[in-house]
């Protein structure tokens, strides 16, 4: 077992460098050998046993439309109840199991990752379309959340100090909370799959792992590793299924202690709702944790760099093809440098290489299936009406996904394209008269979850400082990429419950506290 009483300080996971052949070799023969199992059948995995349904989901590649990833078994109530029982049974045991055990349970499996790293990122281009440097990021960030998340429990495992007084010993520790659901998306298919299960049950929680439908199979994977690493059965459990039957069910369950959910703004609030109804034999409250959706913003202002203006806003609109909840998909620049800042973003836009990203010559690739395909492009007739095109506005699904990167000018704050989640490779610009006015207009949605600031003007930082209402601002840089342990993340308002995944109060959310005080007699 891994000595927990030496770990070295918590460092983030470096990324690979695809410009080292070396890399590039191990990749193209990852891609080669998940490539080799396509098709393979994945089966449930309840109380550590492999359960196979008739009915399946099958998980294509979204470069390439028809090719089938895999099939994979597909839980409905029934199974959705029996993973229940066992989680439920299973947390006597595991939530005793002491805080360095499972710990190092976790440190294991961050070491085979690292192990099996470019495999399970090749997984991710081929099942999540996502070009080599984002799935590299993604797994390396799987690894951060495991390491981050063991040394965090380890720190919390003897409670935290309060007072005590003459006759009187009082302690302040924290216990498990019980059966916990995890809902997870399909844009980080592994690190926000593996960051919320691997929370809970390092936290003495056993889980009911619902990963999204359009991105089961890597998940299935990771629950290889858990159980290499030595997670015994039961602590988590493996039962993909639609989240209109299985996810409603299982929110529902009068034996589900807590929901730790991220995906869109939609489905978090029916979680919410629903988790806030007391059903038959229930004796708590539950608790949701829920980071959903956002639309964010790089504010430029009139004193600013704005050749790194440009670069951070094409970054961030378009890596992934805009698919992250962090994306930047508006632009808020001072009147003054308005026309500069659009002419750069679309000139560098322009010259973004799109195709399937099995070719790491490809800065972005599809998006995921043909709903996404389908809402994004419905906003090019709205972008007409609403502002100008000025770059891209056009998309190909002849053989996969393929959504151009798009460009809108003049558009006004409020517009729909302003204000509503695409998540796709569209960014809006609208423009300020002056900082105030670009501050106004970035706290206009409903959503506040990262945004940016690109500025040389100390006083126009501290105001955004102050004023900007996200959770995650950054400060002359782009609003994507928060690195586990050095940036928490988490968004405000209608972006969620701002839980701060990958920071230092995470676990605590996993968790219930209780004080016992004894009278020394
Ligand atoms: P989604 O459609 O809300 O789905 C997320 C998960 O919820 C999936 O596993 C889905 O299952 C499940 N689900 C659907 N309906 C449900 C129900 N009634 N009850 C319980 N679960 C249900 O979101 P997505 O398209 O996968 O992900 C994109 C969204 O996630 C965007 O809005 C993005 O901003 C947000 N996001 C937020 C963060 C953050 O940290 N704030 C991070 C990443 C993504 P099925 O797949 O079976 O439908």
């Amino acid at each position: 077992m891994i000595d927990v009483k030496n770990l070295p300080a918590y460092v983030t996971e470096a990324l690979t460098d695809f410009s080292d052949e070396q890399n590039v070799r191990a990749y193209k023969e990852a891609l080669e050998k998940v490539n080799a199992t396509l098709g393979t059948d994945y089966p449930l995995i309840i109380g550590g046993e492999r359960v196979t349904t008739e009915a399946k989901i099958t998980s294509y590649n979204p470069a390439k439309k028809t090719e089938v990833v895999g099939t994979v078994s597909k839980a409905n109530v029934e199974l959705a109840e029996r993973a229940m029982q066992v989680a439920d049974a299973t947390f006597e045991s595991w939530s005793k199991t002491p805080a360095e055990e499972r710990a190092a349970i976790l440190l294991r499996a961050a070491e085979i990752t690292k192990e099996r790293r470019h495999e399970m990122s090749a997984l991710m281009t081929i099942e999540a379309g996502k070009p080599w440097a984002e799935a590299d990021g993604d797994t390396a960030e799987a690894i951060d959340f495991m390491e981050y998340y063991a040394r965090q429990m380890l720190a919390l495992k003897d409670g935290k100090p309060v007072n005590s007084r003459d006759g009187e010993k009082n302690e302040f520790e924290y216990r498990s909370l019980g059966v916990g659901v995890v809902i997870s998306p399909w844009n980080f298919p592994f690190a926000i799959m593996a960051g919320t299960t691997v929370a809970a049950a390092v936290a003495g929680n056993t889980v009911l792992l619902k990963p999204a439908s359009t991105t089961p199979i890597i998940s299935y994977k990771f629950m290889e590793i858990l159980e290499e690493a030595g997670l015994p059965k039961g602590v988590v459990n493996y039962i993909p299924g639609p989240g209109s039957e299985v996810g409603d069910y299982l929110v529902d369950h009068p034996r589900t202690r807590f929901i730790s959910f991220t995906g869109s703004r939609d489905v978090g609030l029916r979680i919410n709702e629903r988790a806030a109804k007391i059903n038959e034999g229930q004796i708590w409250i539950k608790r949701v944790i829920a980071e959903m959706g956002g639309k964010d913003t790089i504010v430029v202002d009139n004193e600013a760099d704005l050749d790194l203006a440009a670069t951070s806003i094409v970054k961030s609109a378009f890596g992934f093809s805009g698919q992250k909840c962090s994306a930047c998909s508006r632009v808020v620049a001072h009147a003054d440098v308005y026309d500069e800042v659009l002419e750069k973003v679309v000139a560098l836009t322009n010259e973004l290489t799109i195709g399937d990203p099995q070719d790491h010559t490809n800065f972005m690739a599809s998006v995921i299936d043909e709903a996404a395909f389908k809402k994004i492009t419905s906003y090019f007739d709205i972008a007409k009406e609403e502002g100008r095109i000025v770059a891209g506005g056009t998309a190909d699904d002849a053989t996969g996904y393929f959504v151009h990167p798009t460009v809108v000018a003049d558009v006004s704050p409020t517009a729909r394209l302003m204000q509503e989640e695409i998540f796709g490779p569209i960014v809006a610009f609208t423009k300020a008269e002056n900082f105030d006015e670009a501050i106004a207009i970035a706290n206009n949605t409903v959503y506040g979850l990262t945004g940016a600031v690109i500025s040389d003007n100390e006083a126009h930082i501290e105001q955004a400082r102050q004023d900007f209402f996200v959770g995650n601002l950054y400060i002359n840089r782009g609003c994507t990429g928060a690195i586990v342990g050095y940036q928490p993340f988490g968004g405000y308002n209608m972006s969620g419950t701002c839980s701060k995944a990958g920071g230092p109060d995470f676990i605590t959310l996993h968790m219930q506290s209780k004080s016992i005080s004894t009278a020394l007699r």
